[in-house]
């Protein structure tokens, strides 16, 4: 009989599961999703200018490719059509729970008791899908409730606030950021940037695909499959090496450096904009349109401390900057993987006390003690630069290998040494790449630990995850009668 599968999360991840169990022809799982729709961060973001800067024949999913993409890089809008129709194309949308946020789950010793809402239900299987950028984090600055204007994240995007002649205030200059000023400095009268740490920043080679390579990709055998192929291995061979600290980090950092000298004249500019820590250090933003924006007569780069928010400005040490609009493009609580659940295993220890020392799980997948719990996108999976799809494949062909394992053997957990080995072996390749020292980032906790990415090639990490279970892993409990 097929194991009863709970998926958390109706984004890629959860709906990658989805699609796989369908495939595969098991039908007992629910996807469990907290919104009411699907689309994850996809849905979230929609933010003017959101899109993906990963070349979209790469960020969607390997056994459904769109033969009518127009252009290299995608905006929100397609990429969320895209999901929308894979849930269509693949009939997984029936299986979705609208408004059913997973509270809890805990291990009975047999099977996970489930919680959303007031219903309570046994799963043999959890798998999450939560991501790692789906919590907003808003900073903690002073006076910010007081403020009289409209304020909002960028994840939770304000559409009926027209910033048509407004005085606007964005917090941040990260991904998102670089994606969204452009835009509102289009609308606004007068934008001011509060910038913490500059970033480096590379080009988007966006380009559109004329009716000869449109017709290419949908007629010619293999030539999808190519090209989605030659841009997956072309970032594995230059822009690996540059997080490694390897042979092209210089490459980037001049690359890096010749953007910003071929968009921003301005010395004075340049300088606020240059960062002093390695190219990688942070994630690395790929946008030609976010410079000239920050260029234009309606901007300020302000890079003072704030100290304030007031009722009508946001206040630095060199006064107050008078706004009506704030526009926090302050990031995600991302080291908190899979909160507010509270996940209870089998030792009756939650998740959140035996990550008390930082989130980790075997192939970013399995946690000891936590029995056929999987986790999308877990600890050490994130990328600085390839797509994520990529890994979220990986990781459901690896929990679709353990599915048979466990229906013949009972609950199933990662063995303790098996992930003692696993921990050493990841922080011995965490020593050489760029992410530990110099700056901060979104990729570590507090006291710097590096839980968000992965520090290998991807090549490697697909070889891992197509390892058999046996003998990573080992027979818990009982079977389910
Ligand atoms: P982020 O990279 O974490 O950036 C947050 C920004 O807010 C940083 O500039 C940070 O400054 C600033 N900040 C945070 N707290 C602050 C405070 N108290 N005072 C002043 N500034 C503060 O978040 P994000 O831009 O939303 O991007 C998150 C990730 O999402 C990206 O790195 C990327 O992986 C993903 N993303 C991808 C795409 C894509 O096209 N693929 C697009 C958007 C986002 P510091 O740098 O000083 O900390």
């Amino acid at each position: 009989m097929s194991p009863s599968v709970a998926i958390v999360g109706a984004g890629f991840g959860g709906l990658c599961m989805a699609i796989q169990l369908e495939r595969a022809g098991i039908r007992s799982y629910v996807v469990f999703e907290r919104a009411n729709g699907l689309g994850g961060t996809w849905r979230d973001n929609s933010y003017p200018g959101a899109g993906c800067d990963i070349p979209s024949h790469l960020y969607s999913y390997s056994f459904e490719r769109y033969a009518s993409w127009t252009r290299r890089y995608l905006e929100q809008p397609e990429i969320l059509a895209y999901l929308e129709h894979c849930a269509d194309k693949y009939d997984v949308r029936r299986k979705i729970r609208f408004g059913a946020e997973v509270r809890r789950a805990d291990f009975d010793g047999t099977r996970w008791q489930v919680t959303s809402g007031d219903r309570t239900e046994p799963f043999d299987v959890i798998v999450t899908g939560t991501g790692q950028l789906n919590r907003p984090h808003l900073p903690d600055i002073p006076g910010m409730p007081d403020f009289g204007g409209v304020s909002f994240h960028s994840a939770r995007w304000n559409h009926a606030h027209d910033l048509t002649g407004r005085r606007v205030a964005v917090i941040g200059n990260g991904s998102s950021a670089a994606q969204l000023i452009p835009r509102v400095a289009e609308q606004a009268e007068r934008l001011y940037v509060f910038q913490r740490t500059p970033n480096w920043v590379i080009p988007k080679p966006d380009t559109t695909f004329g009716p000869l390579a449109r017709l290419g990709f949908r007629f010619v055998p293999g030539l999808q499959r190519a090209y989605r192929e030659w841009i997956y291995r072309y970032a594995e061979a230059t822009l690996y090496p540059a997080l490694a600290q390897g042979w092209s980090a210089d490459l980037l950092r001049k690359r890096a450096l010749r953007h910003l000298h071929d968009q921003v004249p301005d010395p004075a500019l340049r300088a606020k904009l240059t960062p002093g820590y390695p190219p990688g250090c942070k994630r690395v933003v790929i946008d030609s349109a976010f410079y000239p924006a920050l260029t234009r007569p309606n901007v300020d780069v302000v890079t003072d401390r704030i100290v304030r928010i007031t009722p009508t400005a946001v206040e630095t040490a060199e006064g107050p900057h008078e706004v009506d609009t704030i526009v926090y493009a302050t990031g995600f609580r991302t080291t908190e993987f899979l909160a507010p659940m509270e996940i209870t295993g089998r030792d009756g220890h939650t998740l959140e006390e035996q990550w008390k020392g930082g989130p980790e799980a075997y192939l970013g997948i399995s946690v000891p003690n936590f029995p056929n719990l999987f986790l999308l996108y877990g600890p050490n999976t994130n990328l600085g630069h390839n797509s994520i799809v990529f890994m979220i494949e990986c990781q459901v062909e690896h929990i679709m290998s353990c599915l048979p394992y466990l229906s013949a053997n009972g609950p199933i957990e990662v063995r303790p040494e098996v992930m003692a080995a696993w921990r050493g072996r990841l922080d011995a390749a965490m020593a050489r790449m760029v992410w530990g020292g110099g700056c901060r980032s979104w990729y570590k906790t507090a006291e710097g630990r590096v839980t968000n990415n992965w520090p290998g090639p991807t090549t490697l990490y697909r070889r891992l995850t197509a390892r058999p279970p046996a003998p990573a892993y080992r027979p818990v409990g009982p079977r389910t009668p």
